[in-house]
């Protein structure tokens, strides 16, 4: 299979070139040129399959490039639950079912407790792969500004990979106390982690000077690397997303929640649109979906967009507790429009150039009606989060985090609006031990101030488990405790690779 830029170009490539380049030459996201058929028979094949098969089945039906076993032995390292800094759970992405024909798909069995690393378990080792197959023999550099979760989750994924390093940068006042430890204690010999002084966006904007910088690369291709971006856009990690849908579904079967055929829900607290967007894609392969529910927090441009056929970043940027969420422009929305104007790139192209001159877009005719067709879209206010939280614990003795949160909320308001109340998968994004402060809140508990100790105090509470990882944070100390101005990123970089 073969893929092709959302922006026009005529261009082809392969699936290993597609995730190595990680962006098009025109500027365009990479996507398959067409959708495999997942047929009802493979669905049941795969119920009695554990995860770590059903992904390599999965991906290997977009990713001829790899051979099975290559796919096989990828997948069973990423997903091996008995490996040390694994995933916590025997099932990867289990349920919990709650009452009401919800089911809450939980994506935080990982090392870092969110769901990104279920594609940046297995991230490293197709990269790695794929350098090798296109004949790229350098050393690859993963640079990451992070505002949280998805930094973490690329140095567990990257440690002691043969052929990688990374580094990562995060605002020096912009992380939550849990995530400064889980980053400045991380273990490797091939990982560093810097604070910039700044907020998200300056730590964001010295990476991207840094990617651009031609003299910096050619130095650093002297030395034998080259850099590269661990970035949500990839379509390295979009495939392995596409997998926990899938298998969702066949654990439903297997549980006898539905029949095989029967038509599901997923409602996605979406941010950057790269998690509902691989929902979108097993739906493509055929998996039985009735809606795709998009929840947005009080950032809800994504809401507005699904609901009028406007998308317009010009608009307040709110902080809210459900961080990961709070995003004005959703890169990979694009790869869906590509989809719904019939690869149309031009059309693609000319929204993405309203949108970098004017902050807005406009889509019509079959686009605004296939959307509206596929996806259903709410937003859920601050309050609610909260409230959420607290009646869920209540009412199921069940605990969440808040953009788990968003989205139950959003749900309900859909079965209420729609009256469908068929079964209905949220999917579950971060342990609630990741947002202490924030769930105790809503459960009207005091707060205090070392997020770390909330850890503790949020198990006392509840009664329920701390994962492991966030247990052993305890007894972490920070291995790196370095701060560089903006000014200062580019020469950290060549220090760091200079100094291996
Ligand atoms: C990244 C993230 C999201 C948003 O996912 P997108 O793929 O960016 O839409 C939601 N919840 C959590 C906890 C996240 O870390």
């Amino acid at each position: 299979m073969l893929f092709q830029s959302t922006r026009g170009s005529k261009k082809r490539i392969s699936n290993a070139e597609a995730i190595a380049y990680g962006l098009a030459d025109d500027g365009g996201l990479f996507v398959p040129e067409s959708f495999p058929e997942i047929s009802l028979n493979t669905l049941l094949k795969l119920v009695n399959e554990p995860y770590y098969k059903r992904a390599a089945h999965i991906m290997s039906m977009f990713m001829d490039d790899f051979s099975y076993q290559e796919l096989y032995e990828c997948s069973k390292f990423a997903y091996n639950t008995r490996r040390l800094s694994g995933f916590c759970h025997n099932d990867v992405a289990p349920l919990h079912k709650t009452g009401d024909n919800t089911h809450f798909l939980e994506l935080w069995h990982g090392p870092t407790c969110a769901f990104k690393d279920i594609a940046l378990q297995i991230m490293p080792g197709l990269l790695t792969a794929s350098m090798e197959k296109i004949g790229e023999s350098k050393n690859v550099c993963i640079l990451v500004a992070t505002s949280g979760d998805t930094g973490k989750a690329a140095l567990e994924g990257f440690r002691d990979i043969n052929g990688t390093n990374i580094m990562v940068f995060y605002p020096r006042e912009g992380v939550s106390e849990v995530q400064k430890l889980q980053m400045t204690s991380q273990g490797g010999e091939n990982v560093n982690v810097v604070a910039v002084e700044g907020n998200f966006d300056d730590a964001q904007t010295g990476v991207k000077a840094i990617f651009s910088d031609d003299s910096l690369s050619a130095e650093l291709n002297d030395s034998g690397y080259i850099l590269s971006s661990a970035n949500s856009i990839n379509w390295g990690r979009l495939a392995p997303q596409i997998v926990y849908y899938i298998s969702a579904y066949c654990d439903l079967i297997k549980a006898g929640e539905i029949k095989p055929g029967e038509k599901i829900n997923f409602c996605v607290p979406t941010g950057n649109f790269g998690n509902i967007l691989a929902a979108y894609y097993a739906e493509r392969m055929g998996l039985p979906v009735n809606k795709l529910i998009c929840a947005s927090n009080q950032n809800d441009v994504l809401t507005q967009f699904i609901n009028t056929g406007t998308y317009n970043r010009n608009r307040p940027f709110y902080t809210t507790v459900s961080p990961s969420m709070d995003i004005l422009v959703s890169s990979n929305l694009e790869r869906l429009l590509f989809d719904l104007s019939d690869k149309n790139g031009d059309a693609v192209a000319s929204y993405m150039s309203a949108l970098s001159a004017k902050g807005s877009y406009n889509v019509t005719g079959q686009v605004r009606e296939e959307l509206g067709r596929i996806f259903w879209s709410g937003h859920c206010t601050e309050e609610d989060t909260g409230k959420t939280i607290y009646e869920t614990y209540s009412k199921s003795k069940y605990l969440i985090d808040t953009h788990t949160a968003v989205a139950y909320k959003v749900l309900d308001d859909y079965r209420k609006m729609t009256g469908d109340d068929g079964v209905s998968v949220v999917v579950s994004t971060a342990s609630p031990f990741k947002f202490c402060e924030a769930v105790l809140d809503a459960l009207g508990m005091p707060q205090e101030v070392d997020s770390v100790n909330l850890i503790d105090i949020l198990h006392k509470v509840t009664g329920c488990a701390v994962p492991e990882p966030l247990e052993a944070l305890k007894n972490e100390v920070p291995r790196f405790n370095s701060t560089v101005m903006v000014s200062e990123m580019k020469d950290a970089v060549v220090g760091f690779i200079k100094g291996r």
